[in-house]
């Protein structure tokens, strides 16, 4: 079952976090093209019944199926192992189905998950109302109390689970301390890094035994594209490979889509330079406007998480020439005015566009009470700390000067700014 392919590769594990997002994990072909070619082929002949046998026994590495494995895939998963330090990954067909088909892989009915109490709005719902169905309890706890972590572990808790910085609200949780009492308890590590990106942390590094991401995002960085990554130990991959992927979701990533990510990936440290530079400026700018509440960035000294944010975000080795400010490209932020100031400020953006998802070179804002948390009740949302009047804005590659100049019109629409009664 393996996808072992024993090419003679460029080795490049000791050099930097761009070169290996450009060369990791190649596989020359027989022509030597640069480019991986895609191979969009469903399935591979085999030489003899008894080759084929022996591939399905796992006994003989090779590619036989493309819901198991695929060239090019393949690749990418390698190249997205080495960015994460991890020994393996597997690719899917977005961010959901990776982490569905790793929670179905490793979960069984009557055990138990903790949960930090801030998860995206789809990864709470299938946890919420997917999960529970199976007999599969959920537990929420702040992570960001080390201590209620360890108090709230019981004899069915097997996966701690929890997105760093949290999306919507921003809020991080401190890996390195929550992951030692994992491993100290027996439990399975499970964190979102699609905020971060593997450029600015890495969990695997920190002690957690698996990474899973929304590639939909900054990884593929376009904006063209819906797939999911999740990398940890060859042990683990190789069963969420096999059970998880192949017999329990199916959310196989398409070759093309894993050549777009590859070409993606190529620009990931470039791109998170400017995002993260861009992102503090904006942030400044926003803490300071008077019609602004208050700014969720862990970039700002203001921020309860910019101790952990120096400690758990920065970038990988001595590659980096860029801003040395590095708190990723995502904000939140409350106006004074609550979600109606924040609908008449969105409302009125011509450059900043509103949409969901994020990590694209286009600014993008949106509501997420109303948008990528509104499968939580207005209760949950209350208690799993995502206020109604916050605004998440993934700050975009677009020139610095310009996505301001539209943000501070869109502040000035609303009418407090105006002198006028709100
Ligand atoms: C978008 C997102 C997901 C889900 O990923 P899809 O590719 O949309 O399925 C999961 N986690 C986080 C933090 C996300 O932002």
């Amino acid at each position: 079952m393996s996808s072992v392919n024993d090419h003679k590769n460029h080795d490049t594990s000791n050099m930097g976090f761009a070169t290996q997002a450009i060369h990791a994990g190649a596989t020359p072909d027989q022509y030597g093209a640069l480019v991986p070619p895609v191979y969009m082929t469903s399935t591979f002949a085999f030489e003899t019944v008894e080759q084929g046998a022996a591939m399905f026994e796992g006994e003989l590495a090779g590619h036989f199926y493309s819901r198991v494995s695929n060239p090019t895939v393949d690749i990418l998963e390698r190249r997205f192992a080495a960015l994460e330090g991890a020994a393996a990954a597997v690719g899917f067909a977005s961010g959901m189905g990776g982490i569905a088909s790793t929670l179905w892989t490793l979960l069984s009915a009557g055990d138990e998950i903790i949960a930090d109490e801030t998860l995206y709005g789809c990864t709470f719902a299938f946890m919420e109302h997917g999960l529970t169905k199976f007999g599969v309890k959920i537990k929420y706890v702040d992570l960001q109390n080390v201590d209620a972590f360890e108090a709230a572990i019981s004899a069915d808790t097997k996966i701690v689970y929890f997105e760093t910085p949290a999306n919507p609200n921003m809020r991080l949780v401190d890996i390195a301390a929550i992951c030692e009492i994992a491993k100290a308890k027996g439990l399975t590590s499970v964190v979102d890094n699609t905020y971060s990106t593997p450029y600015l942390t890495r969990p695997i590094e920190l002690g957690a035994d698996l990474v899973v991401h929304s590639a939909t995002k900054y990884l593929g960085g376009h904006g063209d594209l819906i797939a999911g990554l999740v990398a940890g130990s060859a042990e683990l991959m190789l069963r969420i490979r096999v059970e998880g992927l192949k017999d329990m979701t199916g959310a196989v990533m398409s070759p093309l889509t894993a050549h777009q990510i590859m070409r993606g990936m190529k620009t990931l440290e470039l791109r998170m330079d400017r995002h993260c530079a861009t992102a503090m400026m904006i942030a400044e700018e926003l803490e300071a406007h008077p019609a602004v509440q208050q700014v969720f960035y862990p970039g700002l000294k203001s921020s309860p998480d910019h101790r952990l944010a120096l400690k758990q975000m920065y970038p990988k080795g001595i590659s980096s020439l860029g801003s040395g400010r590095y708190f990723g490209g995502m904000i939140a932020f409350e106006l004074k005015g609550g979600i109606e100031a924040g609908r008449t400020m969105m409302n009125a953006l011509s450059l900043v566009k509103r949409a969901v998802s994020l990590g694209d070179p286009d600014s993008l804002i949106q509501h997420p009470a109303s948008m990528t948390h509104a499968s939580y009740t207005p209760e949950e949302r209350a208690s799993h700390g995502i206020t109604d009047g916050l605004i998440r804005l993934s700050v975009g590659l677009e020139t610095p000067a310009d996505i301001l100049a539209d943000l501070m019109k869109g502040l000035e629409a609303i009418p407090i700014m105006q002198g006028k009664a709100a």
